[in-house]
């Protein structure tokens, strides 16, 4: 018998995202797997079950998607749909596996696996790069929603009626989505600044055509990744930034930390200190708060001093079409390392796969 991939409508009412989208199906279906997709999983992403069925898959209730040997999500379903899975079945999705964890380890003999425990530097791993393919889409869509929140040109505007100053814009987190977000406000002619705790963002920053803003503390840790700022690091962070924020009129920030508080980067004086007018989007604002004092999960709030800080920690639900595609092809990546020879196959010694494995 074919292994079967289960698509689930999301849990989450905010989610617009689907697993699987109708194009990656087709592929899988081509490929001999069988899949079974949940009414309605698509429809907030713009792919009607009608296009599922022209994939190839099959539409079913809940109870039989979950059947599928292979369930499929982009976040972590409800309790009671984990609770429904069998010893021999897989879930796999962004499952959050930080948060909550029992909640999955308590799967027994279910091979739950996270994509956002991936080893992302592994060139083989990079396909299945869920946290990356969103955060690029998060990236982009921030600078098209900072300047569509600001009041003023990005570009510099020579007129009859006068010349327009650029906008200036920095961006706080130079990894996959500060990186869009730099190059995307550059392609929309604003003049750019990027900023990291990791001294070798400055060469990917300058290389998109923007400025670096230089502060005195470096922060690399395992993997070259940032690491964990002492209170000390962050005070003298906080303080020097803030003193060359209220220059910008645009600001976004992405130091997002899977699981942790993410880090204040923008205090409450510093937005004080803002002109009004001035746009603050926040990437990582979520329920354990932002990088902006201040800011809220997707919400628009205008300060006192007329600064708008907009908190859009899962802005890349707002793309859905193109955040499912991409996230399809990560999902798809995975399933052809665990489906080998048209079995269902969790090598333990497969470093991609077992650093995934949430359960023992
Ligand atoms: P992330 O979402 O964890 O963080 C976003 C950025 O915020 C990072 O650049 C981080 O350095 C920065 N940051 C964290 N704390 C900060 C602080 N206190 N102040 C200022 N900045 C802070 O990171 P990410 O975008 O997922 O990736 C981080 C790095 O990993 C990047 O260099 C990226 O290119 C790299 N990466 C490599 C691969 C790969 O090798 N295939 C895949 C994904 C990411």
């Amino acid at each position: 018998m074919p292994v079967s991939i289960g698509v689930l409508r999301e849990a989450v009412e905010d989610e617009t995202r689907v697993a699987l989208t109708p194009p990656v199906v087709a592929v899988l279906v081509r490929d001999g797997l069988d899949v079974i997709v949940e009414k309605g999983a698509g429809e907030r992403a713009g792919f009607p079950d009608s296009d599922y069925s022209a994939a190839g898959a099959t539409l079913a209730a809940r109870k039989a998607t979950l059947a599928a040997r292979v369930v499929v999500s982009v976040g972590r379903p409800d309790a009671a749909a984990t609770k429904a899975l069998k010893p021999g079945q897989a879930l796999l999705g962004l499952l959050d596996a930080w948060r909550e964890p029992q909640e999955l380890t308590a799967l027994e003999g279910v091979h739950v696996l996270s994509l956002d425990r991936l080893p992302r530097q592994i060139s083989r791993a990079q396909t299945m790069d869920a946290l990356s393919s969103q955060a690029s889409i998060a990236g982009y869509r921030a600078a098209i929603v900072a300047a569509e929140a600001y009041g003023r040109y990005f570009p510099m505007m020579v007129t009859a009626a006068g010349t327009a100053k650029p906008a200036t814009v920095l961006v706080l987190g130079a990894g996959v989505a500060g990186l869009q977000a730099i190059a995307t406000a550059r392609r929309l002619g604003a003049r750019v600044t990027g900023y990291d705790v990791r001294p070798a963002a400055r060469e990917e920053v300058t290389s998109l055509g923007a400025a670096f803003l230089a502060t005195s503390v470096d922060a690399v840790g395992e993997g070259g990744y940032a690491r964990e700022l002492t209170a000390e690091e962050s005070a003298t962070q906080r303080a020097e930034l803030s003193a060359a924020i209220s220059g910008f009129d645009v600001v976004i920030t992405t130091a997002k930390v899977p699981g942790r508080r993410p880090p204040e980067l923008v205090d409450a004086e510093t937005v004080a200190a803002m002109r009004q007018g001035s746009v603050v989007v926040d990437l990582a604002a979520g329920p354990l708060g932002g990088n902006v004092a201040g800011t809220r999960p997707d919400a628009r709030i205008e300060t006192a001093n007329g600064v708008t800080l907009i908190g859009a920690g899962e802005i890349a639900r707002e793309m859905a079409p193109a955040a499912s595609d991409a996230f399809a092809r990560n999902i798809a990546a995975v399933i052809a390392a665990i489906v080998i020879d048209g079995e269902l196959t969790i090598d333990p010694n497969d470093e991609v796969i077992s650093k995934m494995l949430v359960t023992p």
